[in-house]
């Protein structure tokens, strides 16, 4: 067994326990990989053993990356700027860090004019972090919902969530019931996706339908460009 397989056979393992502490079947947890910083062939590694969705940072690392692996989807999991907006449209199948109107106003002409279609998920930021990791309160969901107006080439799938890193257990709770709350005013189902390496276990117990791992899957990252 190759290093990566060992690691993906722990992680499951992991993964199976906190599903089975928390009475949940580990199909309903969906396992994404983040593949920021690490290399290609580690990715193709993994494809080979049956994951063809990634979680990227950063757009332009991500873009080429799906150009590399046209076979591959990407997805966008780290901050977006409104002038990266167009490429990380083109190069990514969801964006999972939408946190605000203007960027959605940007994101809606855009993907009218590529004539695109992508899952969008709204970042949530319920613990006034107010850090470099972007994400938005409660007003901030609404206005977001607001202005994609029910575009359906940005359909939402749900909220991305990152807790403080010494409450995780509790944000994730609040994750849960925020989750509720909005699938009775809209009508529709949402997805949770938060949980990373160091905290997927009370994650699953909170209810996430996706965690988005990155060390425990592919090992240590390599440094910063
Ligand atoms: C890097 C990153 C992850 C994965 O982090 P690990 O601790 O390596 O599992 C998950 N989500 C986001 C938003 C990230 O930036």
């Amino acid at each position: 067994m190759t290093r990566l397989a060992e690691r993906i056979t722990k992680l499951r393992s992991r993964i199976q326990k906190a599903c089975a502490n928390s009475g949940r079947e580990s199909e309903q947890v969906e396992l994404l990989p983040v593949s920021k910083r690490q290399p290609l062939i580690l990715i193709q590694e993994a494809a080979e053993l049956g994951f063809h969705r990634f979680g990227e940072n950063y757009v332009q690392e991500g873009t080429g990356k799906a150009l590399a692996a046209p076979g591959l989807a990407f997805v966008l999991i780290g901050p977006l700027q409104r002038n990266k907006a167009r490429q990380a449209l083109t190069g990514f199948r969801e964006l999972m860090t939408v946190d605000r109107p203007e960027l959605v106003e940007r994101l809606r002409r855009l993907a009218e004019e590529l004539d695109l279609v992508r899952g969008i998920w709204i970042q949530t930021d319920l613990w006034d972090e107010q850090t470099k990791l972007g994400g938005c309160d409660s007003a901030g969901i609404a206005a977001v919902f607001q202005a994609l107006d029910g575009d359906p080439r940005l359909p939402v799938q749900g909220f991305m969530a990152i807790p403080p890193p010494l409450s995780p257990a509790g944000a994730f709770q609040a994750m849960a019931r925020l989750r509720e709350d909005w699938q009775q005013r809209r009508g529709q189902r949402l997805r949770l996706s938060m949980g990373m390496s160091a905290d997927l276990e009370p994650a699953i117990a909170a209810g996430s339908d996706q965690i988005r791992i990155g060390t425990a899957f592919f090992g240590d990252r390599q440094a910063p460009a």
